[in-house]
């Protein structure tokens, strides 16, 4: 029996990279974490998976760094566990899949720490299908194995080469890579046609995966020839002809860009679905986050004459959900907005107001500030009272067509932006940068201080962000529309 209270370890596999195959199991686990334990080969996208608070221990091997012996790495996660953790040791592919998911138990079994095991999707199986080629099939083979390239003893392994070719099913090996002109020759010698189909996949389920088609015999100098490095996954049989037929990854529309999204946490989902579905690998890098400004007065004020107003006027759903806050503090329910009428900059806002169950009565044509400004001075009315409830550091563009038309404007700051505290920096695998405001590209110049700005390319929802982008230097792309699917087809086009 567990006991009820004290630590607890979830040995959790992650799969091979793409977050869209990370489990379920997994994502709840994490969020619920006090500790993650993880390795290098981790998908981006499910570290951005776990809460800030979280203490996050990396024991993998990193550029420069060695990895965390074996031995340490038992310790750290009976010690997390002692002190009354919730352990994640979250894994590359499968836990058991020449993950030493086991050496990490026995520790663990020996001073009777709980645990649960959490499969993951593993690598062998994976990044074949990702690159087309089905690991059985059965025209061609009734079984596949998995074998390591690399074992505890020495660095390649005494494979029983006689063995595997008499299976005559398919050969997958992990950790191969340096051993592959020794994997080879070793299937060679031991019988095997040399004209057997064989490839190596790099970098499997990312943007950037690579895979070369050879047979056994020409592997090991093509894909010397294309610098192929570590990970890779080296599968041996018929089944890797398939590929010709069945390749599809790197076809999808966004299939060979990896970008950041920049938005807020919460407000990142829509522009990343629609970029993830499209094939592109997104990374969330929210560059600022917004919150609503606490026991803010002037806005209860404002609500509680809030008849006297004829129009409501929102330029952000993070000014909607701030203004529904105060509501909810004030004890306000949408009956009290009865007969206003409402104002928004584009689909996203109006989306945020539908939500609370109010249909809104005006949207520019171009989402702009200055357009929402221009197109209310239209229809409002000389002495129509006014209410923007909106960011501390919102621009004029919205006030001044307003101002002019001589309407009563209370423009009430709701929420502050603020750079973001943590979440992946850029690195060069990344293709482009998705910015939908001047002040992503604040907070992610603020995140990534050091930057050759030249570097990134930019994906801009309009002139103030392109602005902006610009002028630290980035190479710039504007969408033609201020909208997100603009956005998207903007990142089309560059995919062409
Ligand atoms: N437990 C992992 C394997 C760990 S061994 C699993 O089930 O996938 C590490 C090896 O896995 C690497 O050397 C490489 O052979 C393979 N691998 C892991 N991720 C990979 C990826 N994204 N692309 C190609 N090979 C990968």
């Amino acid at each position: 029996m567990e006991k009820k209270t004290g630590g607890k370890v979830w040995l959790v596999g992650a799969g091979p990279w793409d977050a869209g195959l990370f489990t379920l199991k997994g994502k709840a686990l994490l969020e619920s974490a006090d500790v993650v334990v993880y390795d290098k080969l981790v998908g981006q996208g499910i570290m951005a998976m776990i809460p800030h608070h979280v203490k996050k221990i990396p024991v993998g091997k990193t550029a420069g760094f060695h990895p965390v012996p074996q031995r340490e790495i038992n310790q750290i996660l009976l010690d997390e566990a002692l002190a009354g953790k919730r352990v994640v040791r979250l894994k590359g592919g499968d836990p058991f899949v020449f993950g030493r998911g086991g050496e990490e138990l026995e520790l663990l079994c020996q001073h009777r720490i709980p645990f649960e095991i959490v499969p993951g999707i593993t690598s062998a199986v994976a990044v074949p299908a990702y690159n087309g080629i089905p690991v059985t099939h059965r025209d061609f083979c009734s079984s596949f194995h998995i074998i390591t390239g690399h074992t505890k003893k020495s660095e390649s392994a005494e494979i029983d080469y006689g063995a595997l070719v008499k299976l005559d099913g398919t050969l997958v090996f992990l950790m191969g890579v340096t051993a592959m002109p020794k994997i080879c020759k070793g299937l060679l010698d031991a019988g095997v046609d040399p004209d057997m189909p064989a490839a190596v996949l790099e970098q499997g389920t990312t943007a950037h995966q690579r895979r070369i088609i050879a047979s056994v015999k020409t592997l090991p100098e093509k894909a010397e020839k294309a610098g192929i490095q570590t990970p890779a996954v080296i599968i041996v049989g018929r089944v890797c002809a398939l590929e010709k037929e069945f390749h599809w990854a790197e076809d999808r529309p966004l299939g060979r860009l990896k970008i950041a999204v920049t938005r807020p946490r919460d407000r990142g989902s829509v522009l990343a679905e629609k970029l993830a579905f499209l094939g592109a690998e997104v990374v969330l890098m929210p560059a600022i986050q917004t919150v609503a400004i606490e026991d803010n007065q002037t806005l209860y004020e404002a609500l509680d004459r809030v008849r006297d107003y004829k129009w409501i006027v929102f330029t952000s759903a993070a000014g909607v959900e701030a203004f529904y806050q105060a509501m909810t503090n004030r004890k306000k329910d949408i009956r009290s907005l009865a007969g206003l009428k409402f104002a928004v900059i584009g689909t996203g806002t109006k989306k945020a107001v539908e939500k609370r169950g109010i249909f809104t009565d005006l949207m520019p044509d171009v989402y702009s500030g200055a357009a929402l400004g221009q197109a209310l001075a239209k229809i409002a009315e000389p002495g129509d009272r006014i209410l923007i409830p909106r960011s501390a550091i919102g621009t004029e563009d919205v006030i001044r067509p307003l101002r002019e038309a001589g309407l009563l404007l209370d423009d009430i700051p709701v929420y502050d932006t603020l750079e973001a505290e943590d979440g992946p920096l850029w690195d060069e695998s990344i293709d482009y940068a998705a910015f939908t405001s001047a002040s992503t590209v604040r907070g992610f110049v603020k995140r990534n201080p050091d930057l050759d700005y030249s570097k990134v390319r930019a994906v801009c929802i309009g002139e103030q962000t392109a602005a902006a982008a610009r002028e630290k230097g980035m190479r710039v792309t504007v969408s033609e529309k201020a909208t997100i699917d603009s956005m998207v087809e903007a990142f089309l086009e560059l995919a062409l």
